[in-house]
């Protein structure tokens, strides 16, 4: 499948009927499986087998289209997850435990924040945050000898900073530490991470992958090109024998393309259960097989948006990281050249009151703390999802009390722009 394009994955990717097979993927709606003998069902208790014996851990469904999505990004292995929160937090605890540190960007998602900063601190994993546009220097300096990854978003919600994720990658190398990035706003149509370095991507499918505001879920997507082996110390639970299976080595019996997913699906499935149902995970793939066509629209939409806002008397600043001009323009001329994505961030000039006053006279736009949704959508993060920061962790995640995250859906784009005209009239 590897010399198909991008449209072609979307649509066919995954899952392949032999003969009488159904076309569309089934969904497998049971919570367990069937065996023989206790030596088969044992045999994949030990890992020695491949196949499904409860729901909690793997399900057929969500394993079609988790294969989808890991063809997407070129990836070795990949699994679902129950929500895009419960993907960030695998694919850092997958390899950090209470005592270790990670090195992320800042401008990432406020629920992403929230887990890092606070769960996850008090498991007692330590995060730094720099900021995007960092210095090599202050970059470098962010590294302790207990780093273990270094976590980014693409494009981040809702700052719509670029990472540039060729500068992080060479970094976490550099330190010997994986780099993760969350894929989410500018999906694989946009931009693979993996081809400019990165080791693992998640997403929130909830975003523009389901695209529909149907189901909430994530995933996890491994390159298979960070090579564990060679920091046994770092990564002991990848390298030395996991005594809940039977001594098995990760790195040593699935190698380097499948340790890290089946590591996360063997324990932290095992453990967390955050499982997508395979209802959900049916309906992701329903997404996915226009995902292609729909980032178009998207992007098509936001632009339009981006242009018509610079322009406004109205408005004090726009981020739109396809504008040109723009802080990110370069960024995204590199790694984003076929298009960002359908969120525009801008403030309206009065702050945050002018900014409520805009929201509520919206007639197409809803508000809703959803975005990458089919419709249009608005939030207000200050006094929403980044509501929990004070303001200089805010200005550090780069929301200013009047920024407006207003995600384009795939209507028509003189619909969207004669909404906003109208409720910037009323400001
Ligand atoms: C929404 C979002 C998440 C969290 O995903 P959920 O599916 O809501 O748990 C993580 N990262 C980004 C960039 C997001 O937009």
């Amino acid at each position: 499948m590897e010399h198909r394009k991008i449209d072609t994955k979307c649509v066919q990717g995954g899952y392949t009927p032999k003969n009488g097979e159904p076309r569309q993927i089934p969904i497998v709606q049971s919570t367990t499986f069937k065996y023989d003998t206790s030596e088969d069902m044992g045999k994949l208790f030990d890992l020695e087998a491949s196949g499904y014996f409860y729901t909690r851990l793997q399900n057929p469904t969500n394993d079609y289209v988790a294969a989808k999505i890991c063809e997407l990004e070129g990836g070795t292995a990949a699994m679902l997850t129950s929500s895009g929160q419960a993907a960030s937090f695998f694919s850092v605890f997958n390899i950090a435990s209470a005592g270790d540190h990670i090195v992320s960007s800042s401008t990432i998602y406020g629920g992403t924040y929230n887990l890092f900063a606070v769960t996850m601190k008090r498991m007692g994993i330590e995060f730094t945050f720099v900021k995007p546009d960092c210095s090599d220097e202050e970059l470098n300096a962010a590294f302790k000898p207990n780093t273990k990854a270094v976590f980014g978003e693409t494009i981040a919600n809702p700052a719509l900073a670029v990472l540039d994720i060729e500068r992080f990658a060479k970094a976490a190398h550099a330190h010997g530490v994986p780099l993760i990035i969350d894929n989410t706003f500018a999906t694989p149509v946009n931009c693979r991470p993996i081809e400019w370095g990165a080791d693992i991507v998640i997403h929130s499918t909830t975003k523009y992958m389901d695209g529909h505001g149907a189901g909430v879920g994530g995933c996890i997507v491994d390159s298979g090109k960070f090579d564990w082996t060679k920091y046994p110390d770092k990564f002991p639970g990848l390298c030395t024998p996991d005594e809940s299976y039977h001594g098995i080595t990760y790195t040593e019996r699935f190698g380097l393309a499948g340790a890290f997913i089946t590591k996360a699906t063997a324990q932290l499935m095992r453990d967390f259960g955050s499982i997508q149902s395979p209802q959900n995970a049916f309906l992701l793939n329903l997404g996915l097989e226009s995902l292609h066509l729909r980032m178009k629209k998207h992007c098509e939409n936001g632009l339009a948006v981006a242009k018509f806002v610079q322009n406004h008397p109205k408005i004090a600043w726009v981020t739109y990281p396809s504008l040109e001009g723009d802080k990110w323009y370069d960024l995204a001329q590199k790694y984003l050249p076929g298009g960002s994505c359908g969120v525009v961030s801008f403030g309206v000039k009065g702050g945050r009151a002018a900014a409520e006053k805009f929201m509520k006279s919206l007639r197409l736009a809803a508000i809703e703390t959803h975005v990458a949704d089919a419709r249009t959508c608005c939030l207000h993060p200050a006094s929403a999802t980044h509501r929990q920061m004070n303001d200089s962790e805010l200005a550090a995640a780069g929301i200013s009390p009047d920024l407006v995250r207003f995600s384009c859906g795939i209507e028509s784009s003189d619909d969207l722009i004669a909404d906003i005209s109208q409720a910037l009239d009323k400001v």
